[in-house]
């Protein structure tokens, strides 16, 4: 059997820096686990304009088609901020989540007990928090027509339109379900079907298909500002949460923060099965290309370690790889290893991302 294939485009910023660690741990694999990728490397956001005049090239765009998975880094810097929005190193990543089809965004909110009081909420609200959302990522009213913004009579008005089809809504439950069996057998949808049609047609696909395919998997409903709510008042209640696109921005990000930084944070955009059995899928972190600490050394590696192992779970079935990688990750922050972005107001001496990389190796 042949290797798995993985595409890595480390980007723009910091994320050549954090990559170069995530490709010692895949060595790490081949060498001592006899896990070896396939690995091909490639240019995307500004570095793909600088060289090609676009932020993603064709071919770049085919071989992204053709892999078992795409590791990104980042995109974007201050030097590319005037130029067209065409061209925008952003767009790079965009097209590829709209070529690839990833309507299936999941966005982990793990939280690593050592770091439980970086977490803007009290410690036992947060320690032990382990949930994922499950956000709809290439519909809903970013996309909806029409759309724009026009003259009524003398005013100008802002139209965006929220728009969801019964095969969008339940293919974005179905990987929420499936991702449940693998986890706490729990799901809770989220929308606002008291006030949107849209929602209501949501919960009523997200009911068919439970009830028709999944019905050993536990789902609840909530709607969306509840749901903001409970996610800060008692998260851990939450296991999967499936929501649309703008909802799960919100939620995504408010998740996010209560694990407390932002180098920590892993995420997965999945589509349809290929032909192989395995889903579309590009892994990256969730923080951008951080210009403000771009080749000093000071990059947390570890949001794009945990895309990584994201991606032994999700695209190569090595869940029990993924679940080694973490708990080395686990481990070095219980020992006290800390990038400058986890040191508290306390302070104390930080390592690089380099040696990050080496204590993660290590354990
Ligand atoms: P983008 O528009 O690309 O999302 P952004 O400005 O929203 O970028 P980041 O580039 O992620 O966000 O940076 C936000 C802040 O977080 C910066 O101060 C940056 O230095 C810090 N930061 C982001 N990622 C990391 C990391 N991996 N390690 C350490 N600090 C980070
Ligand atoms: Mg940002």
């Amino acid at each position: 059997m042949s290797n798995p294939t993985l595409l890595i485009l480390a980007g723009d910023g910091i994320g050549p820096e954090v990559m170069n660690e995530v490709k010692r741990i895949i060595t790490w694999y081949g060498d001592k686990r006899d896990m070896p990728f396939d690995i091909s490397e490639d240019l995307v956001g500004g570095c793909a304009y600088d060289k090609h005049g676009t932020p993603l090239h064709d071919d770049t765009m085919a071989k992204a088609q053709e892999v078992d998975a795409v590791l990104l880094g980042a995109v974007g810097g201050p030097k590319y901020d005037d130029l067209d929005f065409s061209v925008k190193p952003e767009r790079g990543l965009l097209r590829l989540r709209k070529e690839m089809d990833l309507f299936s965004n999941l966005r982990p909110a793990q939280c690593f007990d050592a770091l439980a009081d970086f977490s803007s909420l009290k410690r036992d609200i947060v320690a032990g928090l382990d949930i994922m959302i499950v956000r709809e990522l290439t519909s809903g009213v970013y996309f909806g027509e029409p759309r724009g913004i026009h003259l009524e009579g003398n005013e100008r008005v802002g139209i965006n339109t929220q728009r969801y089809t019964e095969s969008e809504i339940a293919r974005v439950a179905r990987s929420a379900f499936e991702l449940a069996r693998r986890r706490s057998n729990r799901v809770c949808s989220m929308e606002k079907a008291n006030v949107m049609e849209s929602g209501v047609l949501w919960r009523q696909v997200v009911t068919e298909i439970h009830e028709k395919e999944y019905a050993d998997v536990e789902l609840s409903h909530m709607y969306a500002d509840n749901g903001a709510m409970q996610l800060v008042r008692n998260p851990k209640q939450f296991d999967v949460i499936v929501t649309d696109n703008l909802f799960g921005d919100l939620l995504s990000d408010a998740a996010a923060m209560l694990t407390g930084s932002l180098g920590m944070l892993p995420s997965a955009s999945l589509g349809l099965p290929m032909a192989n059995g395995r889903p579309k899928a590009l892994y990256e972190p969730v923080h951008g290309s951080a210009p403000d600490i771009t080749g000093q050394g000071k990059a947390n590696p570890i949001a794009c370690i945990l895309s990584f192992a994201m991606a032994l779970r999700y695209s190569f079935d090595a869940g029990a790889e993924a679940d080694r990688l973490e708990a080395a990750v686990e481990q070095v922050l219980a020992d006290g290893a800390r990038t400058a972005d986890l040191l508290g107001p306390e302070g104390g001496s930080p390592i690089s991302t380099t040696q990050m990389g080496d204590a993660i190796l290590a354990a």
